[in-house]
């Protein structure tokens, strides 16, 4: 049964988008079964993979809106090795009108029982706010991935994050857990970042990844290729960060299921 994994954090620009296109291009080279979900308005995460968003039959809009099963949603990528289901701007219309429906919280969770199997790893990359959609993302899924910049004020909106997963854990999704804090466009020739990392790993112990991103310009420029940086430039050191986060992810499972 897949894992579905929530990759959110409630702040912009801290590697959401980057870390759900590119750990998703590293689990599916390390042969695993992967599909992502661009619950962003923005779109990023399909445009990251080479879609045109504006151009989609069905975007993840249709499937809280049940409207189409999910399978008709997938868009195959075999150049990048992994399925995705994409967002675009229709997006934001789906919070109000959920706003009266019934189950609104649950209608991502639902809409991807009949696909889960397919997949060993379901990712949702969720937009920068804790509304309606990142709800339904943190209701469907089993995990919470968090990235973050090693900013004096991250700590602040990670207490935010994590009083949130407390909630959902205590209502709608006792389940829900905490995959992991990634380090981002890290670089640790800054004061500042080794201050912050060293009090991340006080708080949070091994619920940090021993990975940490780079910053490196090869992940910013790839997106407007349409590719994961794995495609775009094998051997930088971003393709050799996700590369190596996907591997830690892996070797968790393995040790976890014994
Ligand atoms: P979010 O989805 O959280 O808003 P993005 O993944 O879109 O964040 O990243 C914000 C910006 O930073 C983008 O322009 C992206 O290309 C760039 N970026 C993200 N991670 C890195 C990195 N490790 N190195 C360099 N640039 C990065
Ligand atoms: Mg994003």
């Amino acid at each position: 049964m897949g894992k579905i994994i929530a990759i959110t954090n409630q702040k912009g620009g801290v590697g959401k988008t980057t870390t759900s296109v590119n750990l998703a291009a590293s689990l599916a080279a390390a042969n695993r079964r992967v599909l992502l979900v661009d619950l962003d308005p923005q779109g990023n995460a399909a445009m990251g993979c080479g879609i045109d968003k504006q151009e989609v039959k069905y975007s993840s809009y249709d499937l809280l809106m049940e409207e189409v099963p999910a399978s008709e949603t997938v868009i195959k990528l075999p150049e990048i090795g992994f399925s995705v289901i994409p967002g675009n701007s229709d997006l934001t219309a789906a919070e109000v009108e959920l706003m009266h429906a019934d189950h609104k919280e649950r209608r991502l969770a639902d809409a991807l029982i009949p696909i889960k199997a397919d997949y060993d790893f379901i990712l949702i990359d969720c937009p920068p706010s804790l509304n309606m959609l990142t709800l339904n993302a943190m209701v469907a899924a089993n995990s919470l991935l968090i990235p973050m910049q090693c900013e004096y004020y991250a700590l602040e909106g990670l207490s935010a994050l994590m009083s949130t997963l407390k909630n959902i854990q205590d209502s709608v999704n006792p389940e829900l857990h905490l995959e992991g804090i990634l380090r981002t466009m890290y670089d640790d020739r800054n004061r500042l970042t080794k201050d912050v990392s060293e009090q991340l790993i006080r708080y949070f112990g091994d619920k940090v990844f021993r990975t940490c991103i780079p910053r490196n310009i090869r992940l910013a420029e790839s997106p407007s290729h349409g590719l994961p940086v794995l495609s775009y430039d094998k051997s930088s050191r971003g393709s050799v960060a996700y590369i190596a986060l996907a591997g830690e992810m892996i070797r968790k499972e393995k040790k976890s299921s014994k």
